[in-house]
């Protein structure tokens, strides 16, 4: 078999934590699979360099902030195929470009358009083990760029599906996917597998075990995943294609997002065309609006629109929507940040009603309140203040009866 590895941050946190890494890579080897190993940054590492970076300026440019990010992963990708070579393999490392990840040019949160791969099919040939810098990739003009944060996941899946690989493992510090984040409800049960549609939602929604836009990927090109620990030999999570028994639960899994920001614009004029003029500017800057909220106004004729935004670009947005506001004669604007997103997933919600019910009634029997609500076939999803975030994951996990 040809099978991907990759590894995240806590995986590769130290040298003996490497060495762990190459341990596993060896016995794969070892049953006879050709291994591609992903590796991302040691743990913290990806924080420390923006914290540099910012220490800097506050605003570095995306080409430069792209190259810094990068030399994380280079770091854990030479120093594992060090570690998988001392095991007596032969090895040889990559970057992004070596590999010949080629990505669009949106610095930071690049796509992949093609993955040539060429130089890696050769070594894989030559019976290398291949080690590959996960999170990054090349533009046509040679430019650094970065797949967004946790996008090593996004590497391997990609690099899986150009390498038809037969299996993508996915190593981290939990042994699966949960029914919840098990750092938070110890009582979460670990799912055996699930869709790549409700994974999809659970990551979209926060649940950052494994990135948005792996899950996607994999979706695409039904590409095999397995979420495993690297700390044990756990069986994981299988992602895979939707089957009958999944719709029979109603609720999977409860997610949290602490990363979104709200702006909201006040009292702008209620006539057709506004929320256009609005949030194309914003959309022309790359940056993803979430919940959209417009309070129908009584009588008046004005209106509320509030909208969440990702945290990293809440000054952006924020800058964007003032200048807007201003040229709409809109009352004012305002930015709250302590705010966290709520949500409850399952594919078996388009067959059965009464979730939100059920959950708007549980957060108010905690006396948590509603700031936004959003759903979709299969989610529904509530904005609160960001204190009450733990209470609101505990609460709805044991409502929908999710535990062990
Ligand atoms: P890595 O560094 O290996 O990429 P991450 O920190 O990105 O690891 O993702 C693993 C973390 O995801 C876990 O430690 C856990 O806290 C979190 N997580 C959130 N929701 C879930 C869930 N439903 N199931 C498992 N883990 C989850
Ligand atoms: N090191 C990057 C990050 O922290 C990418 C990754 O770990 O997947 O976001
Ligand atoms: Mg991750």
């Amino acid at each position: 078999m040809l099978i991907v590895q990759k590894y995240g941050g806590t995986s590769v946190a130290n040298v003996e934590r490497i060495k762990a890494v190459a341990g596993r890579v060896s016995a794969a080897a070892k049953e006879g699979h050709k291994v591609v190993v992903v590796v991302s940054a040691m743990s913290g590492e990806t924080d420390k360099l923006i914290g540099l970076a910012q220490q800097i300026s506050p605003n570095p440019g995306e080409r430069e902030m792209d190259l810094l990010l990068s030399s994380g992963e280079r770091v854990t990708s030479a120093l594992t195929a060090m570690a998988v070579e001392a095991l007596g393999h032969r090895a040889m490392a990559f970057t992004g470009r070596q590999m010949g990840i080629i990505t669009d040019t949106v610095h930071t949160k690049a796509r992949i358009e093609r993955i040539t791969g060429e130089r890696a099919r050769k070594a894989l040939q030559d019976g290398y083990v291949i080690v590959v810098a996960g999170f990054q990739g090349i533009t046509e003009d040679d430019d650094v760029t970065t797949l967004g944060r946790g996008g090593s996941d996004l590497s391997a899946v990609a690099i899986a599906s150009a390498l038809e690989a037969d299996l993508c493992e996915i190593y981290t510090d939990v042994d699966g996917v949960y029914t919840t984040d098990p750092n938070i409800v110890p009582e979460a049960r670990k799912l055996n597998k699930i869709s790549y549609e409700e994974m999809l939602e659970l990551a979209s929604l926060g649940a950052k075990v494994l990135q948005t836009r792996s899950v996607e990927f994999a979706m695409k090109y039904e590409v095999p995943v397995v979420v495993r620990s690297s700390f044990n030999n756990n069986p994981g999570t299988l992602v895979t294609r939707e089957d009958k028994d999944m719709e029979k639960v109603v609720v999977s899994g409860v997610a949290y997002d602490k990363n979104q920001s709200k702006i909201t614009v006040m009292a702008v004029p209620d006539t057709p065309g506004i929320a256009a003029r609005l949030f194309k500017p914003i959309a022309d800057a790359n940056i993803v609006v979430d919940m959209i909220v417009q309070n129908v106004s009584s009588g008046g004729n004005a209106t509320d629109i509030s909208f969440t935004v990702p945290k990293t670009d809440s000054k952006k947005a924020l800058t964007l929507t003032e200048k807007i506001a201003r040229e709409l004669e809109a009352k004012g604007v305002d930015l709250r940040e302590d705010i966290a997103k709520i949500s409850v997933v399952g594919v078996g919600m388009r067959t059965h009603s009464g979730v939100a019910a059920q959950m708007f009634d549980t957060l108010a029997g905690h006396g948590i309140n509603i700031m936004m609500i959003g759903t979709s076939e299969i989610k529904v999803s509530c904005v609160i203040g960001l204190k009450y975030t733990e209470l609101a994951v505990r609460v709805l996990h044991e409502a929908f009866g999710l535990s062990g």
